[in-house]
């Protein structure tokens, strides 16, 4: 890259909001428009959707946003803009389906990439013959877009996020974690080769053996590296079908050694999750549309005024022809659990239906117009030795209710994952345990400790996912603020406790909070910062680095 950086010409963060004053007018822009023949549209008046996200709680309008038609419009922006040098202020924020929380999509008064319209124009390649099928598609792929294609092949990735109307380089530049994470690793350990589009507006095939830097400096990134324009995602044969099952438990001792047996034994459960229902009297609204209503009604009787209730999330996938032997393989899986009796609740859906369960949710929000309201989630990663003080601190305490969103929880274990374990190819369906005990420690090698993502020292940590959602100008107990401060307060508990927790999905305003957030981690993302986005052009919204002006 051989660009010499004047690190005084970057600043981190501190001042973030106030220094924001200069503003490039569109001018700048329309000769940008004319200079750089883009095969896509710079637009300035299609713009107002760049300037919201899921969170629906910060909104920064841009000043054009580019919608790509290759990877070269791109470069050539980037370039652009680089060339510009450090004081033209001008911005560039990649969004994917802008689905963040809190304006990390966004670029006030600068140019946000629309990365769908580049998947638009390309097309999905999938290789499946060799060892390590994989598919290569643009990074504005859609995840739901991705399952439904690799399915017409026989295949699916293997990690997921709980919601799939999200694209591959928004995941990809956090971590993507669901309740496959226990088995194959989040979603950035599931890639092969990437192309990334850095802040100098290079175009990099970068992969574990060639710019290994970064490679692993985009993957958990937060954008702050380059812009991913696509991605080889690992896949697996595909099953077509999933036992989905759930039981309650009122002990969150033995709901959360039931979960840590489950996430470290072999041969165990395909999906591994759990949430809290903290004084529900019904549970019909929580429970998901593919349970049958009188499961939900034999779940109520479980439920009382201020009870604390813990539910275990677990499936199994299988093929059509195996469906026998997998009945017989869940009662011995279920056998060595400690649920409350008279709470097994199982359902039976399509792989396709299970993966993209929370799209149906999102439907009837929609209709009921709860979708795009605030959403003030949190997000921590917590060590196992610290989640009973975390649930003794925080559930029934700091909160004694879920009515304002769901509480997810589970644990994942950093020590273990194979990426190339082929358990659906090699076996058929169930009978792969044998195959995977070998593999464990020896390419299994845990997750990949080089990416930006910030996870706790222990190998077991938990994913606490706090995902309320507040009524709009309400001042009671569902409102913003209440919900925002009860936030706080758990982020205090965590910090006085020294709980050694971790945000994921991170949001700070100062560099002091980014430096204690990365911890050892930190000069290294400064020097990749440095690297491959020597101005601080990528990203501004994550409000970690800001563009000298
Ligand atoms: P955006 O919000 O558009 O972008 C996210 C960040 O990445 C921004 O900073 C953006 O600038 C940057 N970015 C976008 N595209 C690129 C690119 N191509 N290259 C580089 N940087 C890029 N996360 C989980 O891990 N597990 C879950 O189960 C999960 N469930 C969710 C459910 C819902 C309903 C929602 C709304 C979010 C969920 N998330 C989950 C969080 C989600 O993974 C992140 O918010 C993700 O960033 C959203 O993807 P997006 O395409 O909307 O990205």
């Amino acid at each position: 890259l051989g660009y010499h950086f004047d690190k005084n010409k970057i600043s981190s963060g501190s001042n973030f909001a106030a220094s924001t004053t200069y503003f490039p007018h569109h001018e700048t822009i329309t000769t940008l428009v004319k200079e750089l023949k883009l095969e896509g549209d710079l637009e300035f008046d299609n713009i107002h959707h760049a300037s919201k996200d899921f969170g629906n709680r910060y909104h920064h309008l841009p000043a054009a946003v580019l919608y790509p038609k290759s990877v070269y419009d791109i470069s050539s922006l980037i370039k652009y803009v680089y060339q510009m040098g450090p004081t033209s202020g001008l911005t560039i924020a990649p969004r994917g389906h802008g689905h963040s929380l809190e304006g990390q999509s966004q670029a006030h008064q600068g140019v946000v990439i629309d990365m769908e319209s580049l998947a638009q124009s390309q097309d999905m390649h999938f290789h499946i013959k060799g060892e390590k099928p994989f598919v290569d598609v643009s990074a504005g792929a859609l995840w739901i877009n991705i399952l439904k294609e690799s399915l017409q092949n026989g295949y699916a990735p293997k990690s997921w996020t709980d919601y799939l109307h999200l694209t591959v380089g928004g995941t990809l530049s956090n971590a993507g974690i669901s309740g496959q994470a226990f088995r194959h690793g989040p979603q950035i350990n599931n890639v092969y080769d990437l192309q990334v589009v850095t802040g100098t507006g290079q175009v990099v095939t970068c992969s574990e053996d060639m710019n290994s830097d970064l490679f692993s400096s985009v993957l958990g990134g937060l954008g702050q590296f380059g812009i991913i324009t696509r991605a080889q995602i690992a896949l697996e044969p595909a099953p077509n079908m999933v036992k989905w099952i759930r039981v309650l438990y009122t002990d969150f001792i033995t709901f959360t050694s039931d979960q840590e047996q489950l996430i470290t034994s072999n041969g165990s459960f395909d999906y591994v999750e759990g949430f809290v229902l903290i004084n529900r009297t019904g549970i019909l609204n929580n429970w998901r549309s593919s349970f049958n209503i009188k499961d939900a009604v034999q779940a109520n009787r479980f439920f009382s005024k201020g009870k604390t209730v813990f539910c275990l999330e677990i499936s199994k996938y299988y093929k059509q022809e195996d469906a026998e032997a997998i009945d017989q393989k869940i009662e011995t899986l279920l056998s060595k659990l400690n649920y409350n009796e008279s709470t097994l609740f199982i359902s039976e859906v399509s792989y396709l239906e299970f993966l993209d369960r929370v799209h149906v949710s999102e439907l009837k929000l929609q209709e009921k117009g709860l979708w795009d309201v605030p959403h003030p989630w949190l997000n921590l990663l917590v060590p196992k030795s610290k989640i009973h003080r975390f649930a003794n601190e925080v559930f029934g305490k700091i909160l004694t209710d879920t009515s304002n969103g769901p509480i997810l929880i589970y644990p994942v274990d950093k020590s273990r994952f194979n990426p190339f374990t082929n358990e659906w190819a090699n076996s058929g369906c169930i009978l792969s345990e044998m195959g995977r005990v070998k593999l464990f420690g020896q390419n299994g090698n845990g997750w990949k400790t080089k990416t930006s993502m910030v996870t706790p020292k222990e190998d077991i940590f938990y994913l606490v996912a706090f995902l309320s959602s507040a009524m709009p100008s309400s001042n009671g107990t569902d409102g913003l603020e209440y919900i925002l401060g009860q936030n706080k307060r758990i982020l205090e508990v965590c910090e006085t406790a020294n709980l050694e927790t971790k945000q994921y999905l991170p949001h700070y305003t100062i560099q002091e909070d980014w430096k204690k957030h990365f911890g050892s981690q930190w000069e290294d993302f400064v020097r990749r910062k440095f690297t491959y986005d020597p101005l601080a052009i990528l990203t501004p919204g994550q409000r970690i680095f800001k563009k000298a002006i």
